[in-house]
């Protein structure tokens, strides 16, 4: 055992953290960061200028805490999500990944369950067990596909207090139909289960591809969670949130710490929205990305996933392990999920995109 952890076993850790990992994906400095699927083409200048006045003005306020209730910010994502949702729908976190834990304080905790479907978003179990939730993993077909028949089953067998739907799914990319989602939540009636939808990418879907926000009148226990880390180019922003019942907000009012939305993230967000559709203005090209990176990899005859996403999960690697090092060399930095077989790789820019189909095509004639 090194070191550092025989001084970490000293201290009274609670026994659930003992061995556990945190979260870390590698923070590289390479030309390349395909990894942990960032929006790579970065803010167009205008919107910049316009985060930096807002920001310059909230300094002024800085010795005041700020609002606690985000009422302007949440204004703004109600009506950036549309589907008739208003301000008491809306909450929102420190991304959202706050927005999980804070839901996961408020329906989890110990003697209590949430359940996912692995392979899927690696910080489902992190959160759990920060908690002191327990985790429960189901699991999808070997194609990686989440029946409504299955899902349900599951849930029905298992009686979770939450379940978790990724769709599009990280880290295979594939969207679920609104049919799983509205089987589990028939499914969890039995064990009062909230469920949340965890639409990060959702901007990145196919067209046509319905979101989970149609279904939340008349499903208290339903939760949509949103991210302005992906589509939005703001993953340094920290702005995660959701839609539900306005009963769920009351709900997480009684975890989250006072203030915890500084006027800071307030001030960024709120001009980000303002000008949502120059943000966005990326999101077809990655998606042009995304579909080039799916058919090409078919070419080099890898086993790409279909992908909703900004990114894509491929398999047919003999050594993914040596592919994921021999691209570090070159400069590319992209995801092992720790998936046999598999690497995931963000959709960037047209020349990144290109540097990474390069590179691949290079090791794989080797
Ligand atoms: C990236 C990602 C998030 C977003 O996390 P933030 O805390 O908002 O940056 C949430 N869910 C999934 C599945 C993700 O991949």
């Amino acid at each position: 055992m090194n070191e550092q952890l025989e001084r970490l076993n000293r201290l009274p850790l609670r026994d659930d953290l003992r061995g556990q990992t945190p979260y870390g994906a590698p923070q590289l400095e390479v030309p390349v960061l395909l990894n942990v699927n960032e929006n790579t083409h970065g803010l167009p200048q205008e919107v910049a200028d316009a985060i930096a006045e807002s920001v310059r003005q909230a300094v002024a306020g800085l010795n005041r805490y700020p609002d606690r209730e985000f009422t302007e910010l949440r204004e703004r994502l109600a009506s950036y999500l549309g589907h008739g949702l208003s301000v008491e729908n809306i909450w929102a976190g420190n991304g959202s990944n706050e927005v999980l834990q804070h839901i996961l304080q408020a329906f989890g905790g110990p003697g209590r369950t949430a359940m996912s479907f692995p392979p899927t978003y690696s910080m489902y179990p992190l959160l759990a067990n920060g908690t002191g939730t327990e985790y429960i993993a189901g699991h999808r077909a070997a194609d990686f596909t989440l029946s409504a028949s299955s899902a349900a089953d599951q849930v029905r067998e298992a009686k979770p207090n939450i379940v978790l739907l990724c769709t599009p799914n990280n880290p295979t990319g594939t969207a679920l139909g609104l049919d799983v989602v509205e089987a589990v939540y028939e499914a969890g009636s039995a064990s009062n289960a909230v469920v949340i939808v965890d639409e990060a990418y959702a901007e990145f879907s196919h067209a046509g591809t319905p979101s989970a926000l149609s279904l939340l009148p008349g499903r208290e226990r339903l939760i949509v969670s949103r991210t302005m880390s992906k589509a939005f180019a703001l993953a340094g922003a920290r702005l995660g949130y959701m839609a539900a019942a306005p009963e769920v907000t009351d709900a997480l009012r009684l975890v989250r710490l006072p203030y915890h939305l500084s006027a800071v993230t307030q001030a960024t967000a709120n001009a980000a929205l303002a000008h949502a559709p120059a943000l966005l203005a990326n999101v077809e090209d990655i998606k042009a990305q995304r579909d080039r990176i799916v058919s090409e990899l078919t070419e080099l005859g890898l086993q790409p996933a279909e992908s909703d996403a900004n990114f894509v999960l491929f398999g047919g690697l003999e050594n993914p392990r040596k592919t994921w090092q021999g691209l570090l060399d070159a400069g590319v930095l992209i995801r092992d999920v720790g998936i046999p077989g598999h690497l995931r790789v963000t959709a960037g820019t047209e020349a990144e995109t290109t540097a990474f189909l390069t590179r691949l095509r290079e090791l794989l004639s080797a």
